[in-house]
């Protein structure tokens, strides 16, 4: 059977973090620090801090920001749980919104309809690693008549004066948006380097922060540090020191650091990534190729003159197909020994969100895009044979069903 998104492992990944573990010092510290400069250096944000999981950074964000009970987090309906569980987890209510219908991203103009006084954060979501449309998101917040409308409860949310854009950039490491790396586009992007994502650290995440001019970066980086080791006012290396044992402790924090045994790995995926974003390229390339003249097709956008993917899902639907059909389509494709898996289940069908009164035939794109999608593989490690085997699997597999 031919995985669908195994990690990239080698003997170099292997060799440090060997070195780490026989370091002397495994959890958070120098490779960690390093491994947030280096990606401060890649996307070109003002600073970067490392932790456990995206969600993590996603969550010790909106806490920063002092989003509460009674605030709304506008998400589109159309991504994974964790962009409305942080939400959750604040007392804070998740409104959700339908995406566009040119691709699978959070639509601004149902972003504009939903806009309250209440509204604190807006969380676009890079479905597949194809940037939303921060442009047009960024103006949005940044209209007289929606920032008039924003009710400060915060410090934070006084001196921004405006909603807060936090990208969900769990999919987006590497895409391009108006020439630039997605991460240097607005407040906030959070990229996620768990086992199936682009760029791995087995479990792990970034915040890149951005934020406007007259925010100190360099101290919020270290409030989010303080918020991710509970609350300590030293973190472990730093009480290794000679004498500074002694600590406080300054707020109930949470505990969700990066260890310096992820960022190994980390740092070994970083500086090979421009080969791996190639290699990915090439893939969706092959695949576009194999379908674009199949009448059954729709072929996910990838590349324009404002955006290039960081190829993290191959998106394949298939054109007038329900969603029994795609389930037939998919056993079809696993009997023929290949895996792939659907991006994503909508959460208002997840019992979940169901059971807080979100109804699906709320958000008509997000079902019409997702009753007929199947995500095909996409990893560095895959060959041309490879490609062909899985292009040779779909499209028997969709020309028995439909
Ligand atoms: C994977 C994923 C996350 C969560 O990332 P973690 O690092 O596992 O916390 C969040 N949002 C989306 C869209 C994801 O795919």
């Amino acid at each position: 059977m031919l995985p669908f998104s195994p990690p990239r492992v080698d003997q170099k990944t292997v060799d440090e973090v060997t070195s780490v573990l026989l370091s002397g010092w495994i959890t958070t510290g120098p490779r960690t620090k390093e491994f947030e400069r280096k990606i401060t250096a890649y996307i070109g944000c003002r600073k970067t801090l490392c932790l456990n999981s995206a969600t993590a950074g996603m969550e010790l964000m909106l806490r920063w920001f002092g989003v509460k009970e009674g605030d709304e987090v506008i998400v589109p309906a159309y991504t994974y749980c964790a962009t409305a569980n942080i939400v959750v987890h604040c007392g804070a209510k998740p409104v959700m919104v339908d995406i566009d219908a040119k691709d699978f991203n959070i639509s601004v103009q149902e972003i504009r309809k939903h806009i309250t006084s209440k509204t604190k954060v807006i969380i676009p979501v890079d479905i597949s690693g194809w940037p939303a449309d921060y442009a047009e998101i960024n103006n949005l917040v940044n209209e007289p008549e929606i920032k008039k409308m924003f009710q400060p409860g915060s410090a934070e949310q006084q001196q921004l004066g405006r909603i807060l854009v936090m990208s969900d950039a769990a999919h987006s490491i590497g895409a391009q948006y108006q020439g630039k790396r997605h991460g240097s586009t607005t407040d906030v992007s959070v990229f996620s380097f768990h086992a199936v994502k682009n760029l791995t650290t087995a479990e792990g995440g970034a915040v890149c922060l951005n934020l406007p001019a007259g925010f100190d970066c360099d101290a919020i980086y270290a409030n989010l540090n303080m918020k991710s080791l509970h609350g300590q006012s030293k973190d472990a290396l730093a009480k290794t020191q000679v004498g500074a044992w002694r600590y406080d402790v300054l707020e109930p924090g949470y505990k969700c650091n990066m260890m310096d045994i992820q960022a190994a790995i980390g740092l070994v995926e970083l500086e090979r990534y421009e080969e791996n974003l190639e290699r990915r390229r090439a893939i969706f390339e092959f695949y576009t190729n194999a379908f674009k003249n199949k009448s059954w097709a729709l072929l996910p956008a990838y590349k324009n003159d404002q955006k290039e993917s960081s190829y993290h899902l191959y998106l394949l639907r298939i054109k007038g197909a329900n969603e029994q059909q795609r389930d037939q389509i998919i056993q079809g494709i696993f009997d023929r020994q290949v895996s792939v898996n659907v991006h994503f289940q909508p959460l208002p069908l997840l019992t979940v969100y169901k059971s807080r009164g979100y109804k699906m035939e709320d958000y008509p794109q997000a079902w019409s895009k997702y009753e007929n999608e199947i995500s095909l593989p996409v990893y560095f490690d895959l060959t041309d044979e490879n490609l062909k085997t899985v292009t040779d699997a779909v499209i028997a597999a969709v020309e028995s069903v439909i």
